[in-house]
């Protein structure tokens, strides 16, 4: 008997019968393969959400440089390389990663506010494209490093244009109270002063409003402001190469309806053209709408614990494999990989083993499960891995990378040892 339903909203997500499938693999066989917890990404939904952007640049000068932040395993950042992606890196340790993932060093851009000499250095020496400067005081030193080592330094100066992304205020980064970029009234006078440093060239301009957006207006807002700083600096005798709107579009986490890129970019293309920058090479920073919803982390019920105010599914993955809901609040969908229509459902936290009440992954969920049962917490792919971590002493989690009937170990298992290498009891 085959029952197959897609799970909403997540097209390679699929009941089989009676256990979930991520493409053509079943989750439960991969859990007897390789344990709990388990992240296991969609290859597919990655390329697919790739399209959705190359569709939307289709005839443009445009580089897609995924923001591997949001999920920097090899075997990711592989898939994306292969594709022709670009990358935006924020330390010298992802520079190292991308590298090894075969990425060209040509279309890396390195974003940060805090970037070190050292860093700047590799990146230098690595040829990357460009880098995305977040301050006076960082165009001063990347000028002294790269006059060190005789080159001159591609520069983007990032603006923050002070548009409201309307999303979580840890994940908004254009407003005017962030920590991140150039204020907009300041911006001509650093395109002035960065022009005229020698160990400088000016290639472009960068903004990055902020993540999880879910409407169109906050870009177009930020577009005609960048635009219109275009237009000054370059009336100011420095010529600007490319323009990048960096990331940040939304993905469905919970019935969330952001746009597709394709149309987004439709809406954005609308407007540069009318501005007439259509011609304009242009870069974008996307990540969680690159990964997030290709990935999700399968668990094993261990208890259940019925309190007075309260019962609790207490689960093998934590804060540590999955920080969002307790960074942010985040919402992820939690549903169980073998349904058990006989069992009443009860209402849920679901919670972690770490000792922290943060330690929780969802709230008041109602859930038919019992111990030894696996639930799959959903929308995993972007800033779960990449941000975990080993508090309590716990491994981090396997990674499997699945293309159609196909699965491949991307990262195994870690061990006590692995993690106990880098230490000395005296
Ligand atoms: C995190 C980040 C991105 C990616 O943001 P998403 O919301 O994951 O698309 C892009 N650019 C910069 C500078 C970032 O810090």
């Amino acid at each position: 008997m085959s029952d197959t339903s897609m799970l909403p909203g997540h097209p390679h997500i699929a009941r089989h019968g009676t256990t979930l499938q991520v493409e053509g693999v079943a989750l439960d066989a991969l859990v007897r393969e390789h344990g709990t917890p388990l992240f296991v990404y969609s290859k597919q939904w990655m390329l697919d959400a790739l399209a959705a952007y190359q569709r939307g640049f289709a005839g443009r000068d445009a580089l897609i440089c995924y923001a591997m932040k949001a999920n920097s395993s090899l075997g990711v950042l592989r898939v994306f390389a292969e594709a022709g992606c670009g990358f935006d890196i924020v330390s010298g340790g992802e520079l190292a990663r991308v590298l090894a993932a075969g990425a060209e060093p040509a279309k890396v851009i390195f974003s940060g506010v805090g970037k070190t000499r050292t860093e700047m250095r590799q990146a230098l020496a690595a040829g990357i494209g460009c880098f995305n400067v977040e301050s006076e005081a960082e165009l001063d030193v990347l000028n002294e490093v790269a006059l060190e080592q005789n080159r001159r330094a591609p520069v983007s100066v990032r603006i923050n244009p002070n548009v409201d992304p309307k999303t979580h205020p840890y994940i908004s980064t254009g407003l005017k109270g962030n920590k991140f970029g150039v204020a907009h009234d300041r911006a001509l006078a650093v395109y002035r002063h960065a022009a005229s440093l020698a160990g400088l060239q000016v290639v472009g301009i960068d903004c990055h409003i902020g993540s999880q957006i879910t409407e169109s207006s906050p870009y177009l807002d930020a577009l005609d402001r960048i635009l219109d700083l275009v237009q000054a600096i370059e009336a100011a005798g420095v010529p600007l190469h490319h323009i990048d709107f960096g990331g940040g579009l939304g993905i469905d986490y919970d019935g969330d309806t952001p746009p597709a890129a394709d149309a987004l970019w439709k809406q954005l293309f609308e407007r540069l053209d009318a501005r007439g920058f259509g011609d304009r090479r242009i870069l974008i920073e996307p990540g969680r709408s690159l990964v997030g919803n290709a990935g999700l982390c399968v668990t094993e019920v261990l208890y259940t614990k019925p309190g007075e105010e309260k019962n609790f599914c207490i689960v093998d993955a934590a804060m540590n494999d999955l920080p969002r809901p307790a960074m942010y609040q985040a919402f992820h969908r939690i549903v169980p990989v073998a349904e058990r229509p006989s069992l009443p459902a009860t209402r849920y936290d679901v919670v972690g083993p770490v000792c922290e009440s943060g330690d929780w992954l969802g709230r008041d969920r109602d859930l038919a499960v019992e111990a030894g049962d696996l639930l799959a917490v959903l929308s995993a792919g972007a800033y779960c891995m990449s941000m975990a971590s080993n508090y309590n002493t716990r491994a981090r989690a396997a990674e499997v990378l699945v293309s159609g009937a196909t699965s491949t170990l991307i990262r195994r298992r870690e061990t006590v040892d692995d993690q106990l290498r880098t230490e000395q009891a005296l």
